[in-house]
């Protein structure tokens, strides 16, 4: 059997070699969209994080059965042509939890306290010009808004609440009034009654753009606003237009409508955005454990086990699927 590597998001895939190595597996990595085209022509599975595995990509797949995402958000393949071709698609939705909450806290603690410029400041020799910024808010007297409440949400939720913040959340998926402590408040309400507002949903066509003008303008002046999730979630061009009018206390980023932005960026003009290049997800171990669990549930499939993380459950009404 054979599998594509489209692309990966660590040094190197020693512990992708050594779990297939004597498991009869050609193990291939692609260097680009031309070539895993090419590559995955012939190949039974496949492992992706940021590619899109778009309609073209799947449909030159002739053998393909599996396709396994390195991660959560499965926004980057085409899950209706995939089901279709019954190729099953699986991820691993619960593999960091901690670092991403903690990631979506340290940016509103780093913005709060001024960190990234005043550190600026002091390095450019100008310690005493650092002005006291009368926007720093104390925590004990703000609220958290989440905007979904799932795994990443309700793990920030319960270490906000220990740092002291007044927790509130919207997500329609959430019948109770209350849920894990937190009220579970109308979408509206929660954008316009918060002095953080962080994101922690899918991207969907119902999420994309979930922040643009009309938002923007309902939020509280002073709002931090953080976003770790996927970059179509914020309408980057109302953003940029908002920041000028100076209303907002900062932003920060770790995913980008662009995937890679250029440094021409209008958002980066702003000394209070900041932004990370979707490391979140990121440390040590859960990178790890994000290898090894991705191939193993990639190799059960192969071997005719139904995933843990199925994305695409209809594709085992597919005539070419017999999973267990
Ligand atoms: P999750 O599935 O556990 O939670 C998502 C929540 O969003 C669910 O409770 C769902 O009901 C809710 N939801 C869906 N549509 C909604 C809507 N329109 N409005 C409000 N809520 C809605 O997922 P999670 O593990 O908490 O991850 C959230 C997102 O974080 C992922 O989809 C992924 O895109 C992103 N993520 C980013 C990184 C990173 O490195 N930056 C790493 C992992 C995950």
């Amino acid at each position: 059997m054979k599998i594509v590597i489209s692309d990966y998001a660590w040094p190197n895939i020693d512990i992708e070699r050594n779990f297939f190595i004597n498991k009869s597996i050609d193990l291939d990595v692609s260097s680009g969209k031309e070539d895993l085209i090419d590559k995955i022509k012939d190949a039974d599975g496949l492992l992706f994080c940021f590619e899109d595995i778009n309609e073209d990509v799947l449909r030159s797949a002739k053998n393909l059965k599996a396709a396994q995402r390195y991660g959560i958000g499965v926004d980057n393949i085409n899950i209706k042509v995939a089901t279709e071709l019954g190729i099953v698609v699986s991820n691993i939705p619960d593999y960091c939890i901690d670092e991403v909450s903690d990631h979506a806290l340290s940016m509103i603690l780093a913005i709060n306290r001024m960190i990234v410029p005043d550190s600026k400041m002091v390095k450019l020799g100008k310690w005493n010009d650092v002005k006291k910024n009368n926007r720093v808010f104390r925590l004990t007297d703000a609220t958290l808004g989440i905007i979904g409440f799932g795994r990443i949400g309700r793990r920030l939720a319960n270490k906000a609440k220990a740092l002291g913040l007044k927790v509130i959340a919207y997500d329609p998926y959430i019948n109770e009034q209350v849920y894990d402590g937190v009220n579970i408040l109308p979408f509206d309400d929660v954008v316009s009654s918060s002095d953080i507002l962080s994101l922690h949903v899918p991207l969907t066509k119902e999420t994309n753009h979930l922040i643009s003008y009309k938002e923007l303008e309902k939020m509280k002046d002073n709002t931090i606003l953080i976003n770790v999730s996927r970059g179509g979630l914020i309408d980057e061009k109302a953003l940029s237009e908002y920041l000028k009018s100076g209303k907002v206390r900062g932003v920060g980023m770790d995913v980008m409508e662009d995937h890679n932005p250029s440094s021409s960026n209008p958002l980066f003009e702003y000394e209070n955005v900041i932004v990370t290049p979707h490391t979140a997800f990121f440390s040590q171990e859960s990178s790890e454990e994000l290898q090894i669990r991705s191939c193993e549930q990639l190799y059960g499939v192969l071997n005719g086990n139904k995933p843990k993380f199925l994305i695409n459950p209809e594709v085992l009404n597919h005539p070419d699927v017999n999973l267990t």
